[in-house]
This record gives C-alpha cells, sequence and structure tokens, in this order.
C-alpha cells in the first residue's frame, strides 16, 4: 500500500517515477496483474493511445484496472491516458470509460504543433504551473460530477472526478511537481514536499530520467 503505480507497458514511465521520488513518494512501474493489488494510485501516462488500448487488451490489464477502481484506486491519466480513461473519444470506441469526458485525439494538429505554455490552476497550485502539449488531445465535454481544473480557449486541459484525474498536458515533462503533489493528496498520500517546494524542483532537466534507464 501507500505506492502509486505506473502503468509500464508504453510511453513516458521512468518521467513519472522521478517526479513521485522527488516528492518523497513511492513510485513503482506496474504491467503484471499482480504488480496492481498493492497500489493506491495509478498513472497512466501519455504515449500512443491505439498502441496503449492494444497492449492493455492483449495483457488483459484493462480488465485488471477495471476491477482495482472499483477497489477503489486512483486513477491518473496524462495525455493518451486521458484518452484511453475518457467515457466518450470522438469517432472511436472508448477504452476505460471511467471518467465522464468528451474527448478529440490529435485536436492541436501533428507532432509539429506541439507546446509549451503556463497556466493558473488555482485547485493545484497557488502560482502558474508549466505546461506540455505533445500531439495534445482537447477535452472537449464534463460531465455534471466532473470538476474542470483548467479551461482553455475552446476546450478543457484538465478535470477530475472523485477517483479520476485527466491531464491533457505532461507535467512529467516539467520541473513541476504540483501535479503529482495533487494526485499524491487524492490518493491519501502524504508527499514531504510542500506546495511551495513543489512548485518548480530546480535540480530537475529534461534529462533527469535518463538515471532510469541503462545507457
Ligand atoms: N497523440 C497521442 C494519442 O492520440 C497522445 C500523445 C501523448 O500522449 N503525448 O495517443
Amino acid at each position: 500500500m501507500d505506492m502509486i503505480g505506473v502503468l509500464d507497458l508504453q510511453g513516458d514511465v521512468v518521467e513519472h517515477i522521478d517526479h513521485l521520488e522527488r516528492l518523497g513518494v513511492a513510485g513503482i512501474k506496474v504491467k503484471e496483474p499482480a504488480d496492481f493489488t498493492h497500489l493506491t494510485g495509478l498513472i497512466i501516462p501519455g504515449g500512443e493511445s491505439t498502441c496503449l488500448f492494444r497492449l492493455l487488451n492483449i495483457f488483459g490489464i484493462r480488465e485488471v484496472i477495471l476491477r482495482e477502481f472499483q477497489r477503489g484506486l486512483k486513477l491518473w491519466g496524462t495525455c493518451a491516458g486521458a484518452i484511453l480513461l475518457a467515457g466518450k473519444i470522438i469517432g472511436e470506441t472508448p477504452c476505460l470509460g471511467l471518467i465522464d469526458i468528451e474527448i478529440q485525439k490529435n485536436a492541436f494538429g501533428s507532432q509539429l504543433d506541439s507546446f509549451t505554455t503556463e497556466a493558473s490552476v488555482p485547485r493545484v497550485a497557488s502560482q502558474p504551473i508549466p505546461l506540455t502539449f505533445i500531439r495534445a488531445p482537447k477535452i472537449t465535454r464534463a460531465g455534471s460530477d466532473v470538476d474542470v481544473l483548467l479551461r482553455q480557449d475552446d476546450y478543457i486541459a484538465a478535470a477530475e472526478s472523485l477517483d479520476v484525474l485527466v491531464t491533457v498536458f505532461h507535467p512529467e515533462l516539467t520541473p513541476s511537481l504540483a501535479f503529482h503533489r495533487h494526485f499524491a493528496l487524492k490518493c491519501g498520500l502524504k508527499p514531504s514536499m510542500d506546495e511551495e517546494s513543489s512548485m518548480i524542483d530546480p535540480t530537475w532537466d529534461s534529462k533527469s530520467w535518463t538515471r532510469y534507464t541503462r545507457l
């Protein structure tokens, strides 16, 4: 217990583990059905949603997540992960369908239309948070039991229900630990870092994740 798993099938896994460790929260990679039983939270990372959708079915993990969710597992999907959690994917069959949002894949255009910005997300932090969008989807509708955390132009960029958080951007690719702290608190965990220190970790850089790989 007291651990947050990061779904380790495809996508940016170690970047999330690195952010959790910086907060003083135990994060582990999970991919076998048995790995899921001791988690309080699960992060479904960004990557490629069709690929993740297929791998979830091939390895029988979709059912495991649905079962653990019924037992109280909290979920956070970033980008492709948010697509997998959505109740409705425009033009496609939903995968997990665990939050009442409608989402449109690749809504900003191609990979070349990726961008960074920053925005205030008062529910998550008192200062603006850096945001990285990589061939991101747009959340186009949120149901009445879903709170919108960040609305931008014509779309919703972050939202949450009681048990599920979704962000169409990638907090794990920025020096801010604020969203990871928010999710840890949602899971009932106590990060060792306070809100102020979680805003920007000056020791993070875009290559920090390489310490988890055997290069
Ligand atoms: N465009 C990807 C998809 O639709 C998501 C990209 C990402 O996770 N950064 O799956």
